[in-house]
């Protein structure tokens, strides 16, 4: 038998069953409790959300005839370790003096999205790249590329350790936190404009594609001891000379690091990584209050001292719009701080505003120079450059 998580109320507690939890509201304590009803004090307050799914073991195992207690299996999403499956414990272990179940089953579905989902997008943004021709060499690639295969060299790593040590669950948290930050957060998330807005040809879209190249080569061998399937058919979508299958390969070896002298570290990348998380929530927040629609309709205004260790964002320039997805970004010295600015990490304020510009139609950028161009009135200077011209260049992201 097995049970699934439902919001079922305690069906002892009299008219509940009828008229659901506020007949609790209406109810004489002396109906519950008859004669003892003086020696207790009814509340009205919320218990824990927890609470009436995590008594279902007596609400609804031990009531319906059909059910017994404890039940063979409790299922449901992993999140539920920290809710019901512990409050489920918790509370038949002081009613029954054990758990309301023999074992629990969590399914994992979302994580194996994840990374099909991750998987799905590398090599969508592969299209058009051909390895022979299109592959760049370390030193010509953008520094935020370099420090994505950066972070695949990390992953690969931890998880050719816990394969050796049989630690298969470490193999896939450790897939799946590559998948979900460094990849969807972060070089995903940043390098989309760049997909999308360069030139096909262009250096900063061949870097991109160089790092997802590489990184779905290395991915792929991660993966395919445990998500074999998976694993085989992404490599057979893989652009370039390869093995007949996935399983005749060993691990890629293409990775390589960020160097000592890199213009930007692995350390500098998490300083403005964690200002770009900082900032985010911000942003949420002034979304919410329905000052900015997109993030892509706000400008920023930074405001830090030398002692937030945030000196990373200056190197980066007029391209931390791109790394921050945003119209603009001006960095300013703490000292100047106005009123506005809010703090977002220590010593580090923001101030968002909704940018006064048009809305560049290609690249959605918000930006003074729209309609620059008499040919294309409803294109941002970039855009212009990138449709007509000779196409934008990138130093870092
Ligand atoms: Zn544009």
């Amino acid at each position: 038998m097995l049970i699934v998580r439902t919001g079922v109320f305690h069906v002892n507690v009299p008219g509940v069953e009828q008229g659901g939890i506020e007949a609790w509201f209406a109810l004489d304590k002396a109906e519950l409790l008859g004669k003892d009803a003086d020696d207790y004090d009814k509340v009205s307050d919320t218990l824990d959300v927890w609470f009436d799914s995590g008594t279902t073991h007596t609400s609804v195992l031990k009531e319906h005839p059909d059910l017994t207690f404890p039940a063979d299996m409790y299922l449901e999403g992993s999140d539920q370790h920290r809710g019901w499956f512990h409050s489920s414990l918790l509370a038949s272990v002081a009613m029954h003096g054990c758990a309301p179940y023999r074992e629990v089953l969590t399914q994992t579905a979302d994580g194996y999205r994840r990374i099909r989902n991750t998987s799905r997008f590398l090599l969508a943004n592969l299209g058009d790249f051909d390895p022979a021709r299109h592959l760049m060499a370390p030193a010509d690639m953008l520094p935020l590329d370099r420090w994505a295969v950066h972070q695949a060299v990390q992953a690969q790593a931890k998880i050719t350790s816990a394969y050796d040590k049989y630690q298969f669950h470490l193999v896939t948290q450790e897939l799946q936190k590559f998948c979900s930050t460094d990849m969807g957060s972060l070089f995903l998330d940043i390098t989309k404009d760049r997909q999308y807005t360069m030139q096909a040809d262009s250096v900063g879209r061949r870097s991109a594609q160089t790092a997802a190249y590489h990184i779905l080569q290395a991915m792929v061998r991660w993966m395919y001891p445990v998500l074999s399937f998976t694993a085989e058919e992404i490599y057979q979508h893989l652009p370039g000379d390869k093995e007949e299958s996935v399983l005749f390969t060993q691990w890629y070896d293409g990775l390589f690091g960020l160097d000592a002298d890199s213009v930007i570290s692995a350390d500098d990348w998490a300083q403005v990584f964690a200002v770009r998380e900082a900032v985010s929530k911000q942003l949420e927040q002034v979304r919410a209050e329905g000052k900015i629609g997109a993030a892509l309709s706000a400008e920023l205004d930074i405001y830090y001292s030398e002692t937030a260790g945030v000196s990373a964002l200056s190197t980066l320039g007029d391209e931390l719009r791109f790394v921050f997805i945003t119209s603009a970004v001006r960095l300013h010295d703490l000292a100047d701080k106005p009123d506005t600015a809010v703090e977002v990490m220590e010593h580090v304020f923001v101030d968002v505003k909704a940018s006064v510009h048009e809305k560049c139609v290609r690249c959605w950028h918000h930006r003074a120079d729209v309609g620059v161009s008499a040919d294309h009135p409803e294109l941002c200077g970039r855009c212009v450059g990138n449709v007509s011209g000779e196409g934008e260049t990138r130093a870092y992201a």
